[in-house]
C-alpha cells in the first residue's frame, strides 16, 4: 500500500505496541503485549481489550520478552495486512520454543475471518477472538492456560462496549477517538468489514456525551467520533417510539455542546448517507472541524456500479458541490481504489477526473486486493494485471501529491486556530498542531508561554508540502 501522510490507516502506527500509562490495583503480576495493525477503529479496540485485561489484573509491557500474554490485533482489509500478521506470528516461534507457557492470541479481524483455521495455519496461536468477543477475554485465557485452544468469534447485533470506558493509547493526551458504531451494513463488494466486524449497530448516545465530557474533563481537547459510516448513526434508546432516534446530525450537536473548547472531528462519512442537516450542524458549530472524509472509491460510474457503492459519479461530485456551497472552508479527503475487476483506461481516466474536480486535501490509495468471501471475489474475475493496478495507483498519488503541494501553498497568508498536540519533532522549540481542516501547522514557540492543549492563532508562512508552516499571531 502507498499512501501520503494518513489518517485512517496510520502507516506509521502499523505494529505500533500498546503502553499504558496506568498503575494497577489489581497486578496478579501477569504482563500482556498488544500490538495493532490496520485502522483507527482497530486501534480504538485495542484501548477497549487493554481496558478488560487491565481489570483483571494483567498490566501492559512494551516488552515482548517480559510478556506472558502476546495479542495482535489484526486487520484483514488487504492481503498485505495479513501476511505481516503472518510474519510477525513467524517471530514468535523461538520465543514459544523457549517458554511454554507464553501466551499468543489473534484479535480482530483476521481472527473473525479465519476463525479456526488460524489455529489450524498458525500453530503457535492458542487464542482466537472476534471483534464482538473481547468481554469474553479472561475465560478464553484461563481456558488457553489450561491447555485448550481457546476461539470466540461470535458476532453480535448488539455488542458496542458502551459501559467499557477504554484505556487511553495517550499519545498526546490532546486528541482522542471515540468508537460511535460498529459493523457495517454497507455491502461494498470489495470489502471483507461487513464480514469481520458484522452488522451495523449504533452505541447509546448517553455514553458518547460521557465519553467526551470525560475527556474533556481530563484536558482532552479534541475528540474524533469514528464509525465505519458514521453518517448513518441511529440511536434509539429503548422503549422510545421510533420518531425519537437520535440521528448523527444530532449526535454531532451533542457532543459539540460538551464545550466550545472541544474540537469535533469524525470518520468516516459515505457519500451516499451525508445529509444536509450533518452539513449545516457542522456550519453551526465552530467547534466541528471543517473536515470531510468522503471516500469516492472510483470515478467510473460503471465501476461504482460493481463496487455497489449506490452512487454515481454525478450523485459524488454534486455532494462535493453541496459541501462547498455550505462550508466553503471545508477540507474533503478521499480513499481511492485503482484496478477494480474490469476496470478499463477510460475508467481510470475518469477517477482522476473526479480527483482533480473535488481536490482532495489529501487521499489513502490503494490497488485493489482480493479478498475471500467478499461479493466481488464470488461474482467477478480480479482481471486487471498487478502492474497494470500499480502504474493506475502511482498515477493516482502524483496526482494527489501535487493537488496536496498546490492546496497547502495556497494556506500561505491565512491566519487559523491551532490546537497544540506536541512539540515538534524536529525542533524543541516549535509547536505542532492542527486547524480545522486537519492541516498539519508547524510554527516556533517564540517567548509565548504556551502548552500542549492550547489553542493559538497562528499565521501560515509556508508549506513542506504536506506540513504547513507558520508564526503565531499576537
Ligand atoms: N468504511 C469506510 C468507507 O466506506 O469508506 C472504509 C473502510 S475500509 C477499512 C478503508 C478503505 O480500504 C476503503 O475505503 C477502501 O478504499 C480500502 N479497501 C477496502 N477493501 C479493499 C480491497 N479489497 N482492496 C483495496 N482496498 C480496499
Ligand atoms: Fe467496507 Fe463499504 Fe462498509 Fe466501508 S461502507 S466498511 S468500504 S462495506
Amino acid at each position: 500500500m502507498l499512501d501520503l501522510p494518513v489518517k485512517t490507516i496510520d502507516e506509521s502506527r502499523q505494529g505500533e505496541a500498546y503502553q499504558s500509562t496506568k498503575r494497577q490495583r489489581s497486578d496478579t503480576g501477569r504482563r500482556f503485549y498488544l500490538e495493532s495493525y490496520g485502522c483507527q477503529m482497530n486501534f480504538n479496540d485495542s484501548e477497549i481489550v487493554a481496558s478488560i485485561l487491565e481489570k483483571e489484573g494483567f498490566s501492559a509491557t512494551q516488552q515482548t520478552e517480559d510478556a506472558d500474554l502476546i495479542f495482535l490485533n489484526t486487520c484483514a482489509v488487504r492481503e498485505k495486512a495479513e501476511q505481516t500478521v503472518r510474519k510477525r506470528l513467524q517471530s514468535f516461534k523461538k520465543m514459544k520454543q523457549r517458554r511454554p507457557n507464553l501466551l499468543v492470541g489473534v484479535l480482530g479481524c483476521m481472527a473473525e475471518r479465519l476463525k479456526t483455521k488460524l489455529l489450524e495455519q498458525e500453530k503457535l496461536v492458542d487464542i482466537v477472538v472476534g471483534p464482538d468477543a473481547y468481554r469474553s477475554l479472561p475465560g478464553l485465557i484461563a481456558d488457553a492456560e489450561g491447555g485448550q485452544k481457546a476461539v470466540n468469534v461470535l458476532l453480535s447485533r448488539e455488542e458496542t462496549y458502551s459501559d467499557i470506558s477504554p484505556v487511553r493509547l495517550d499519545t498526546d493526551g490532546v486528541s482522542a477517538f471515540i468508537s460511535i458504531m460498529r459493523g457495517c451494513n454497507n455491502m461494498c463488494t470489495f470489502c471483507v468489514v461487513p464480514f469481520t466486524r458484522g452488522r451495523e449497530r449504533s452505541r447509546d448516545a448517553a455514553s458518547i456525551v460521557a465519553e467526551a465530557q470525560d475527556l474533556f474533563d481530563n484536558g482532552y481537547r479534541e475528540v474524533t467520533l469514528l464509525g465505519q459510516n458514521v453518517d448513518s448513526y441511529h440511536y434509539l434508546e429503548p422503549g422510545k417510539p421510533d420518531g425519537e432516534a437520535i440521528t448523527f446530525a444530532q449526535l454531532l450537536a451533542m457532543v459539540a455542546q460538551v464545550s466550545p473548547l472541544l474540537r469535533v472531528r469524525f470518520s468516516t462519512s459515505h457519500p451516499k448517507d451525508i445529509t444536509d442537516e450533518v452539513l449545516y450542524t457542522m456550519k453551526k458549530y465552530p467547534n466541528i472541524c471543517k473536515h470531510i472524509h468522503l471516500p469516492v472509491q472510483s470515478g467510473s460510474t460503471r465501476i461504482l456500479q460493481l463496487m455497489n457503492r449506490t452512487y454515481t459519479r454525478h450523485w459524488y461530485l454534486k455532494k462535493v458541490d453541496r459541501i462547498r456551497e455550505i462550508l466553503p472552508e471545508c477540507a474533503i479527503t478521499c480513499d481511492i481504489i485503482t484496478g477494480f475487476c474490469t476496470e478499463t483506461e477510460e475508467d481510470h481516466q475518469e477517477t482522476l477526473e473526479v480527483m482533480r474536480y473535488s481536490r482532495y486535501d489529501l487521499s489513502y490509495m490503494f490497488f485493489y486486493s482480493e479478498r475471500p468471501g467478499t461479493l466481488a471475489q464470488r461474482r467477478y474475475k480480479d482481471d486487471v494485471p498487478l502492474e497494470v493496478k500499480k502504474r493506475r495507483l502511482q498515477e493516482v498519488i502524483d496526482l494527489q501529491r501535487q493537488m496536496t503541494v498546490e492546496i497547502y501553498e495556497e494556506e500561505i497568508g491565512h491566519t487559523y486556530e491551532v490546537l497544540i498536540q506536541n512539540e515538534s519533532k524536529r525542533n524543541k522549540d516549535e509547536w505542532s498542531g492542527r486547524n480545522t481542516r486537519n492541516q498539519v501547522v508547524v510554527f516556533p514557540k517564540g517567548e509565548h508561554t504556551l502548552k500542549k492543549a492550547d489553542y493559538v492563532q497562528v499565521k501560515i508562512t509556508g508549506s513542506t508540502g504536506a506540513t504547513l508552516l507558520g508564526e503565531i499571531v499576537a
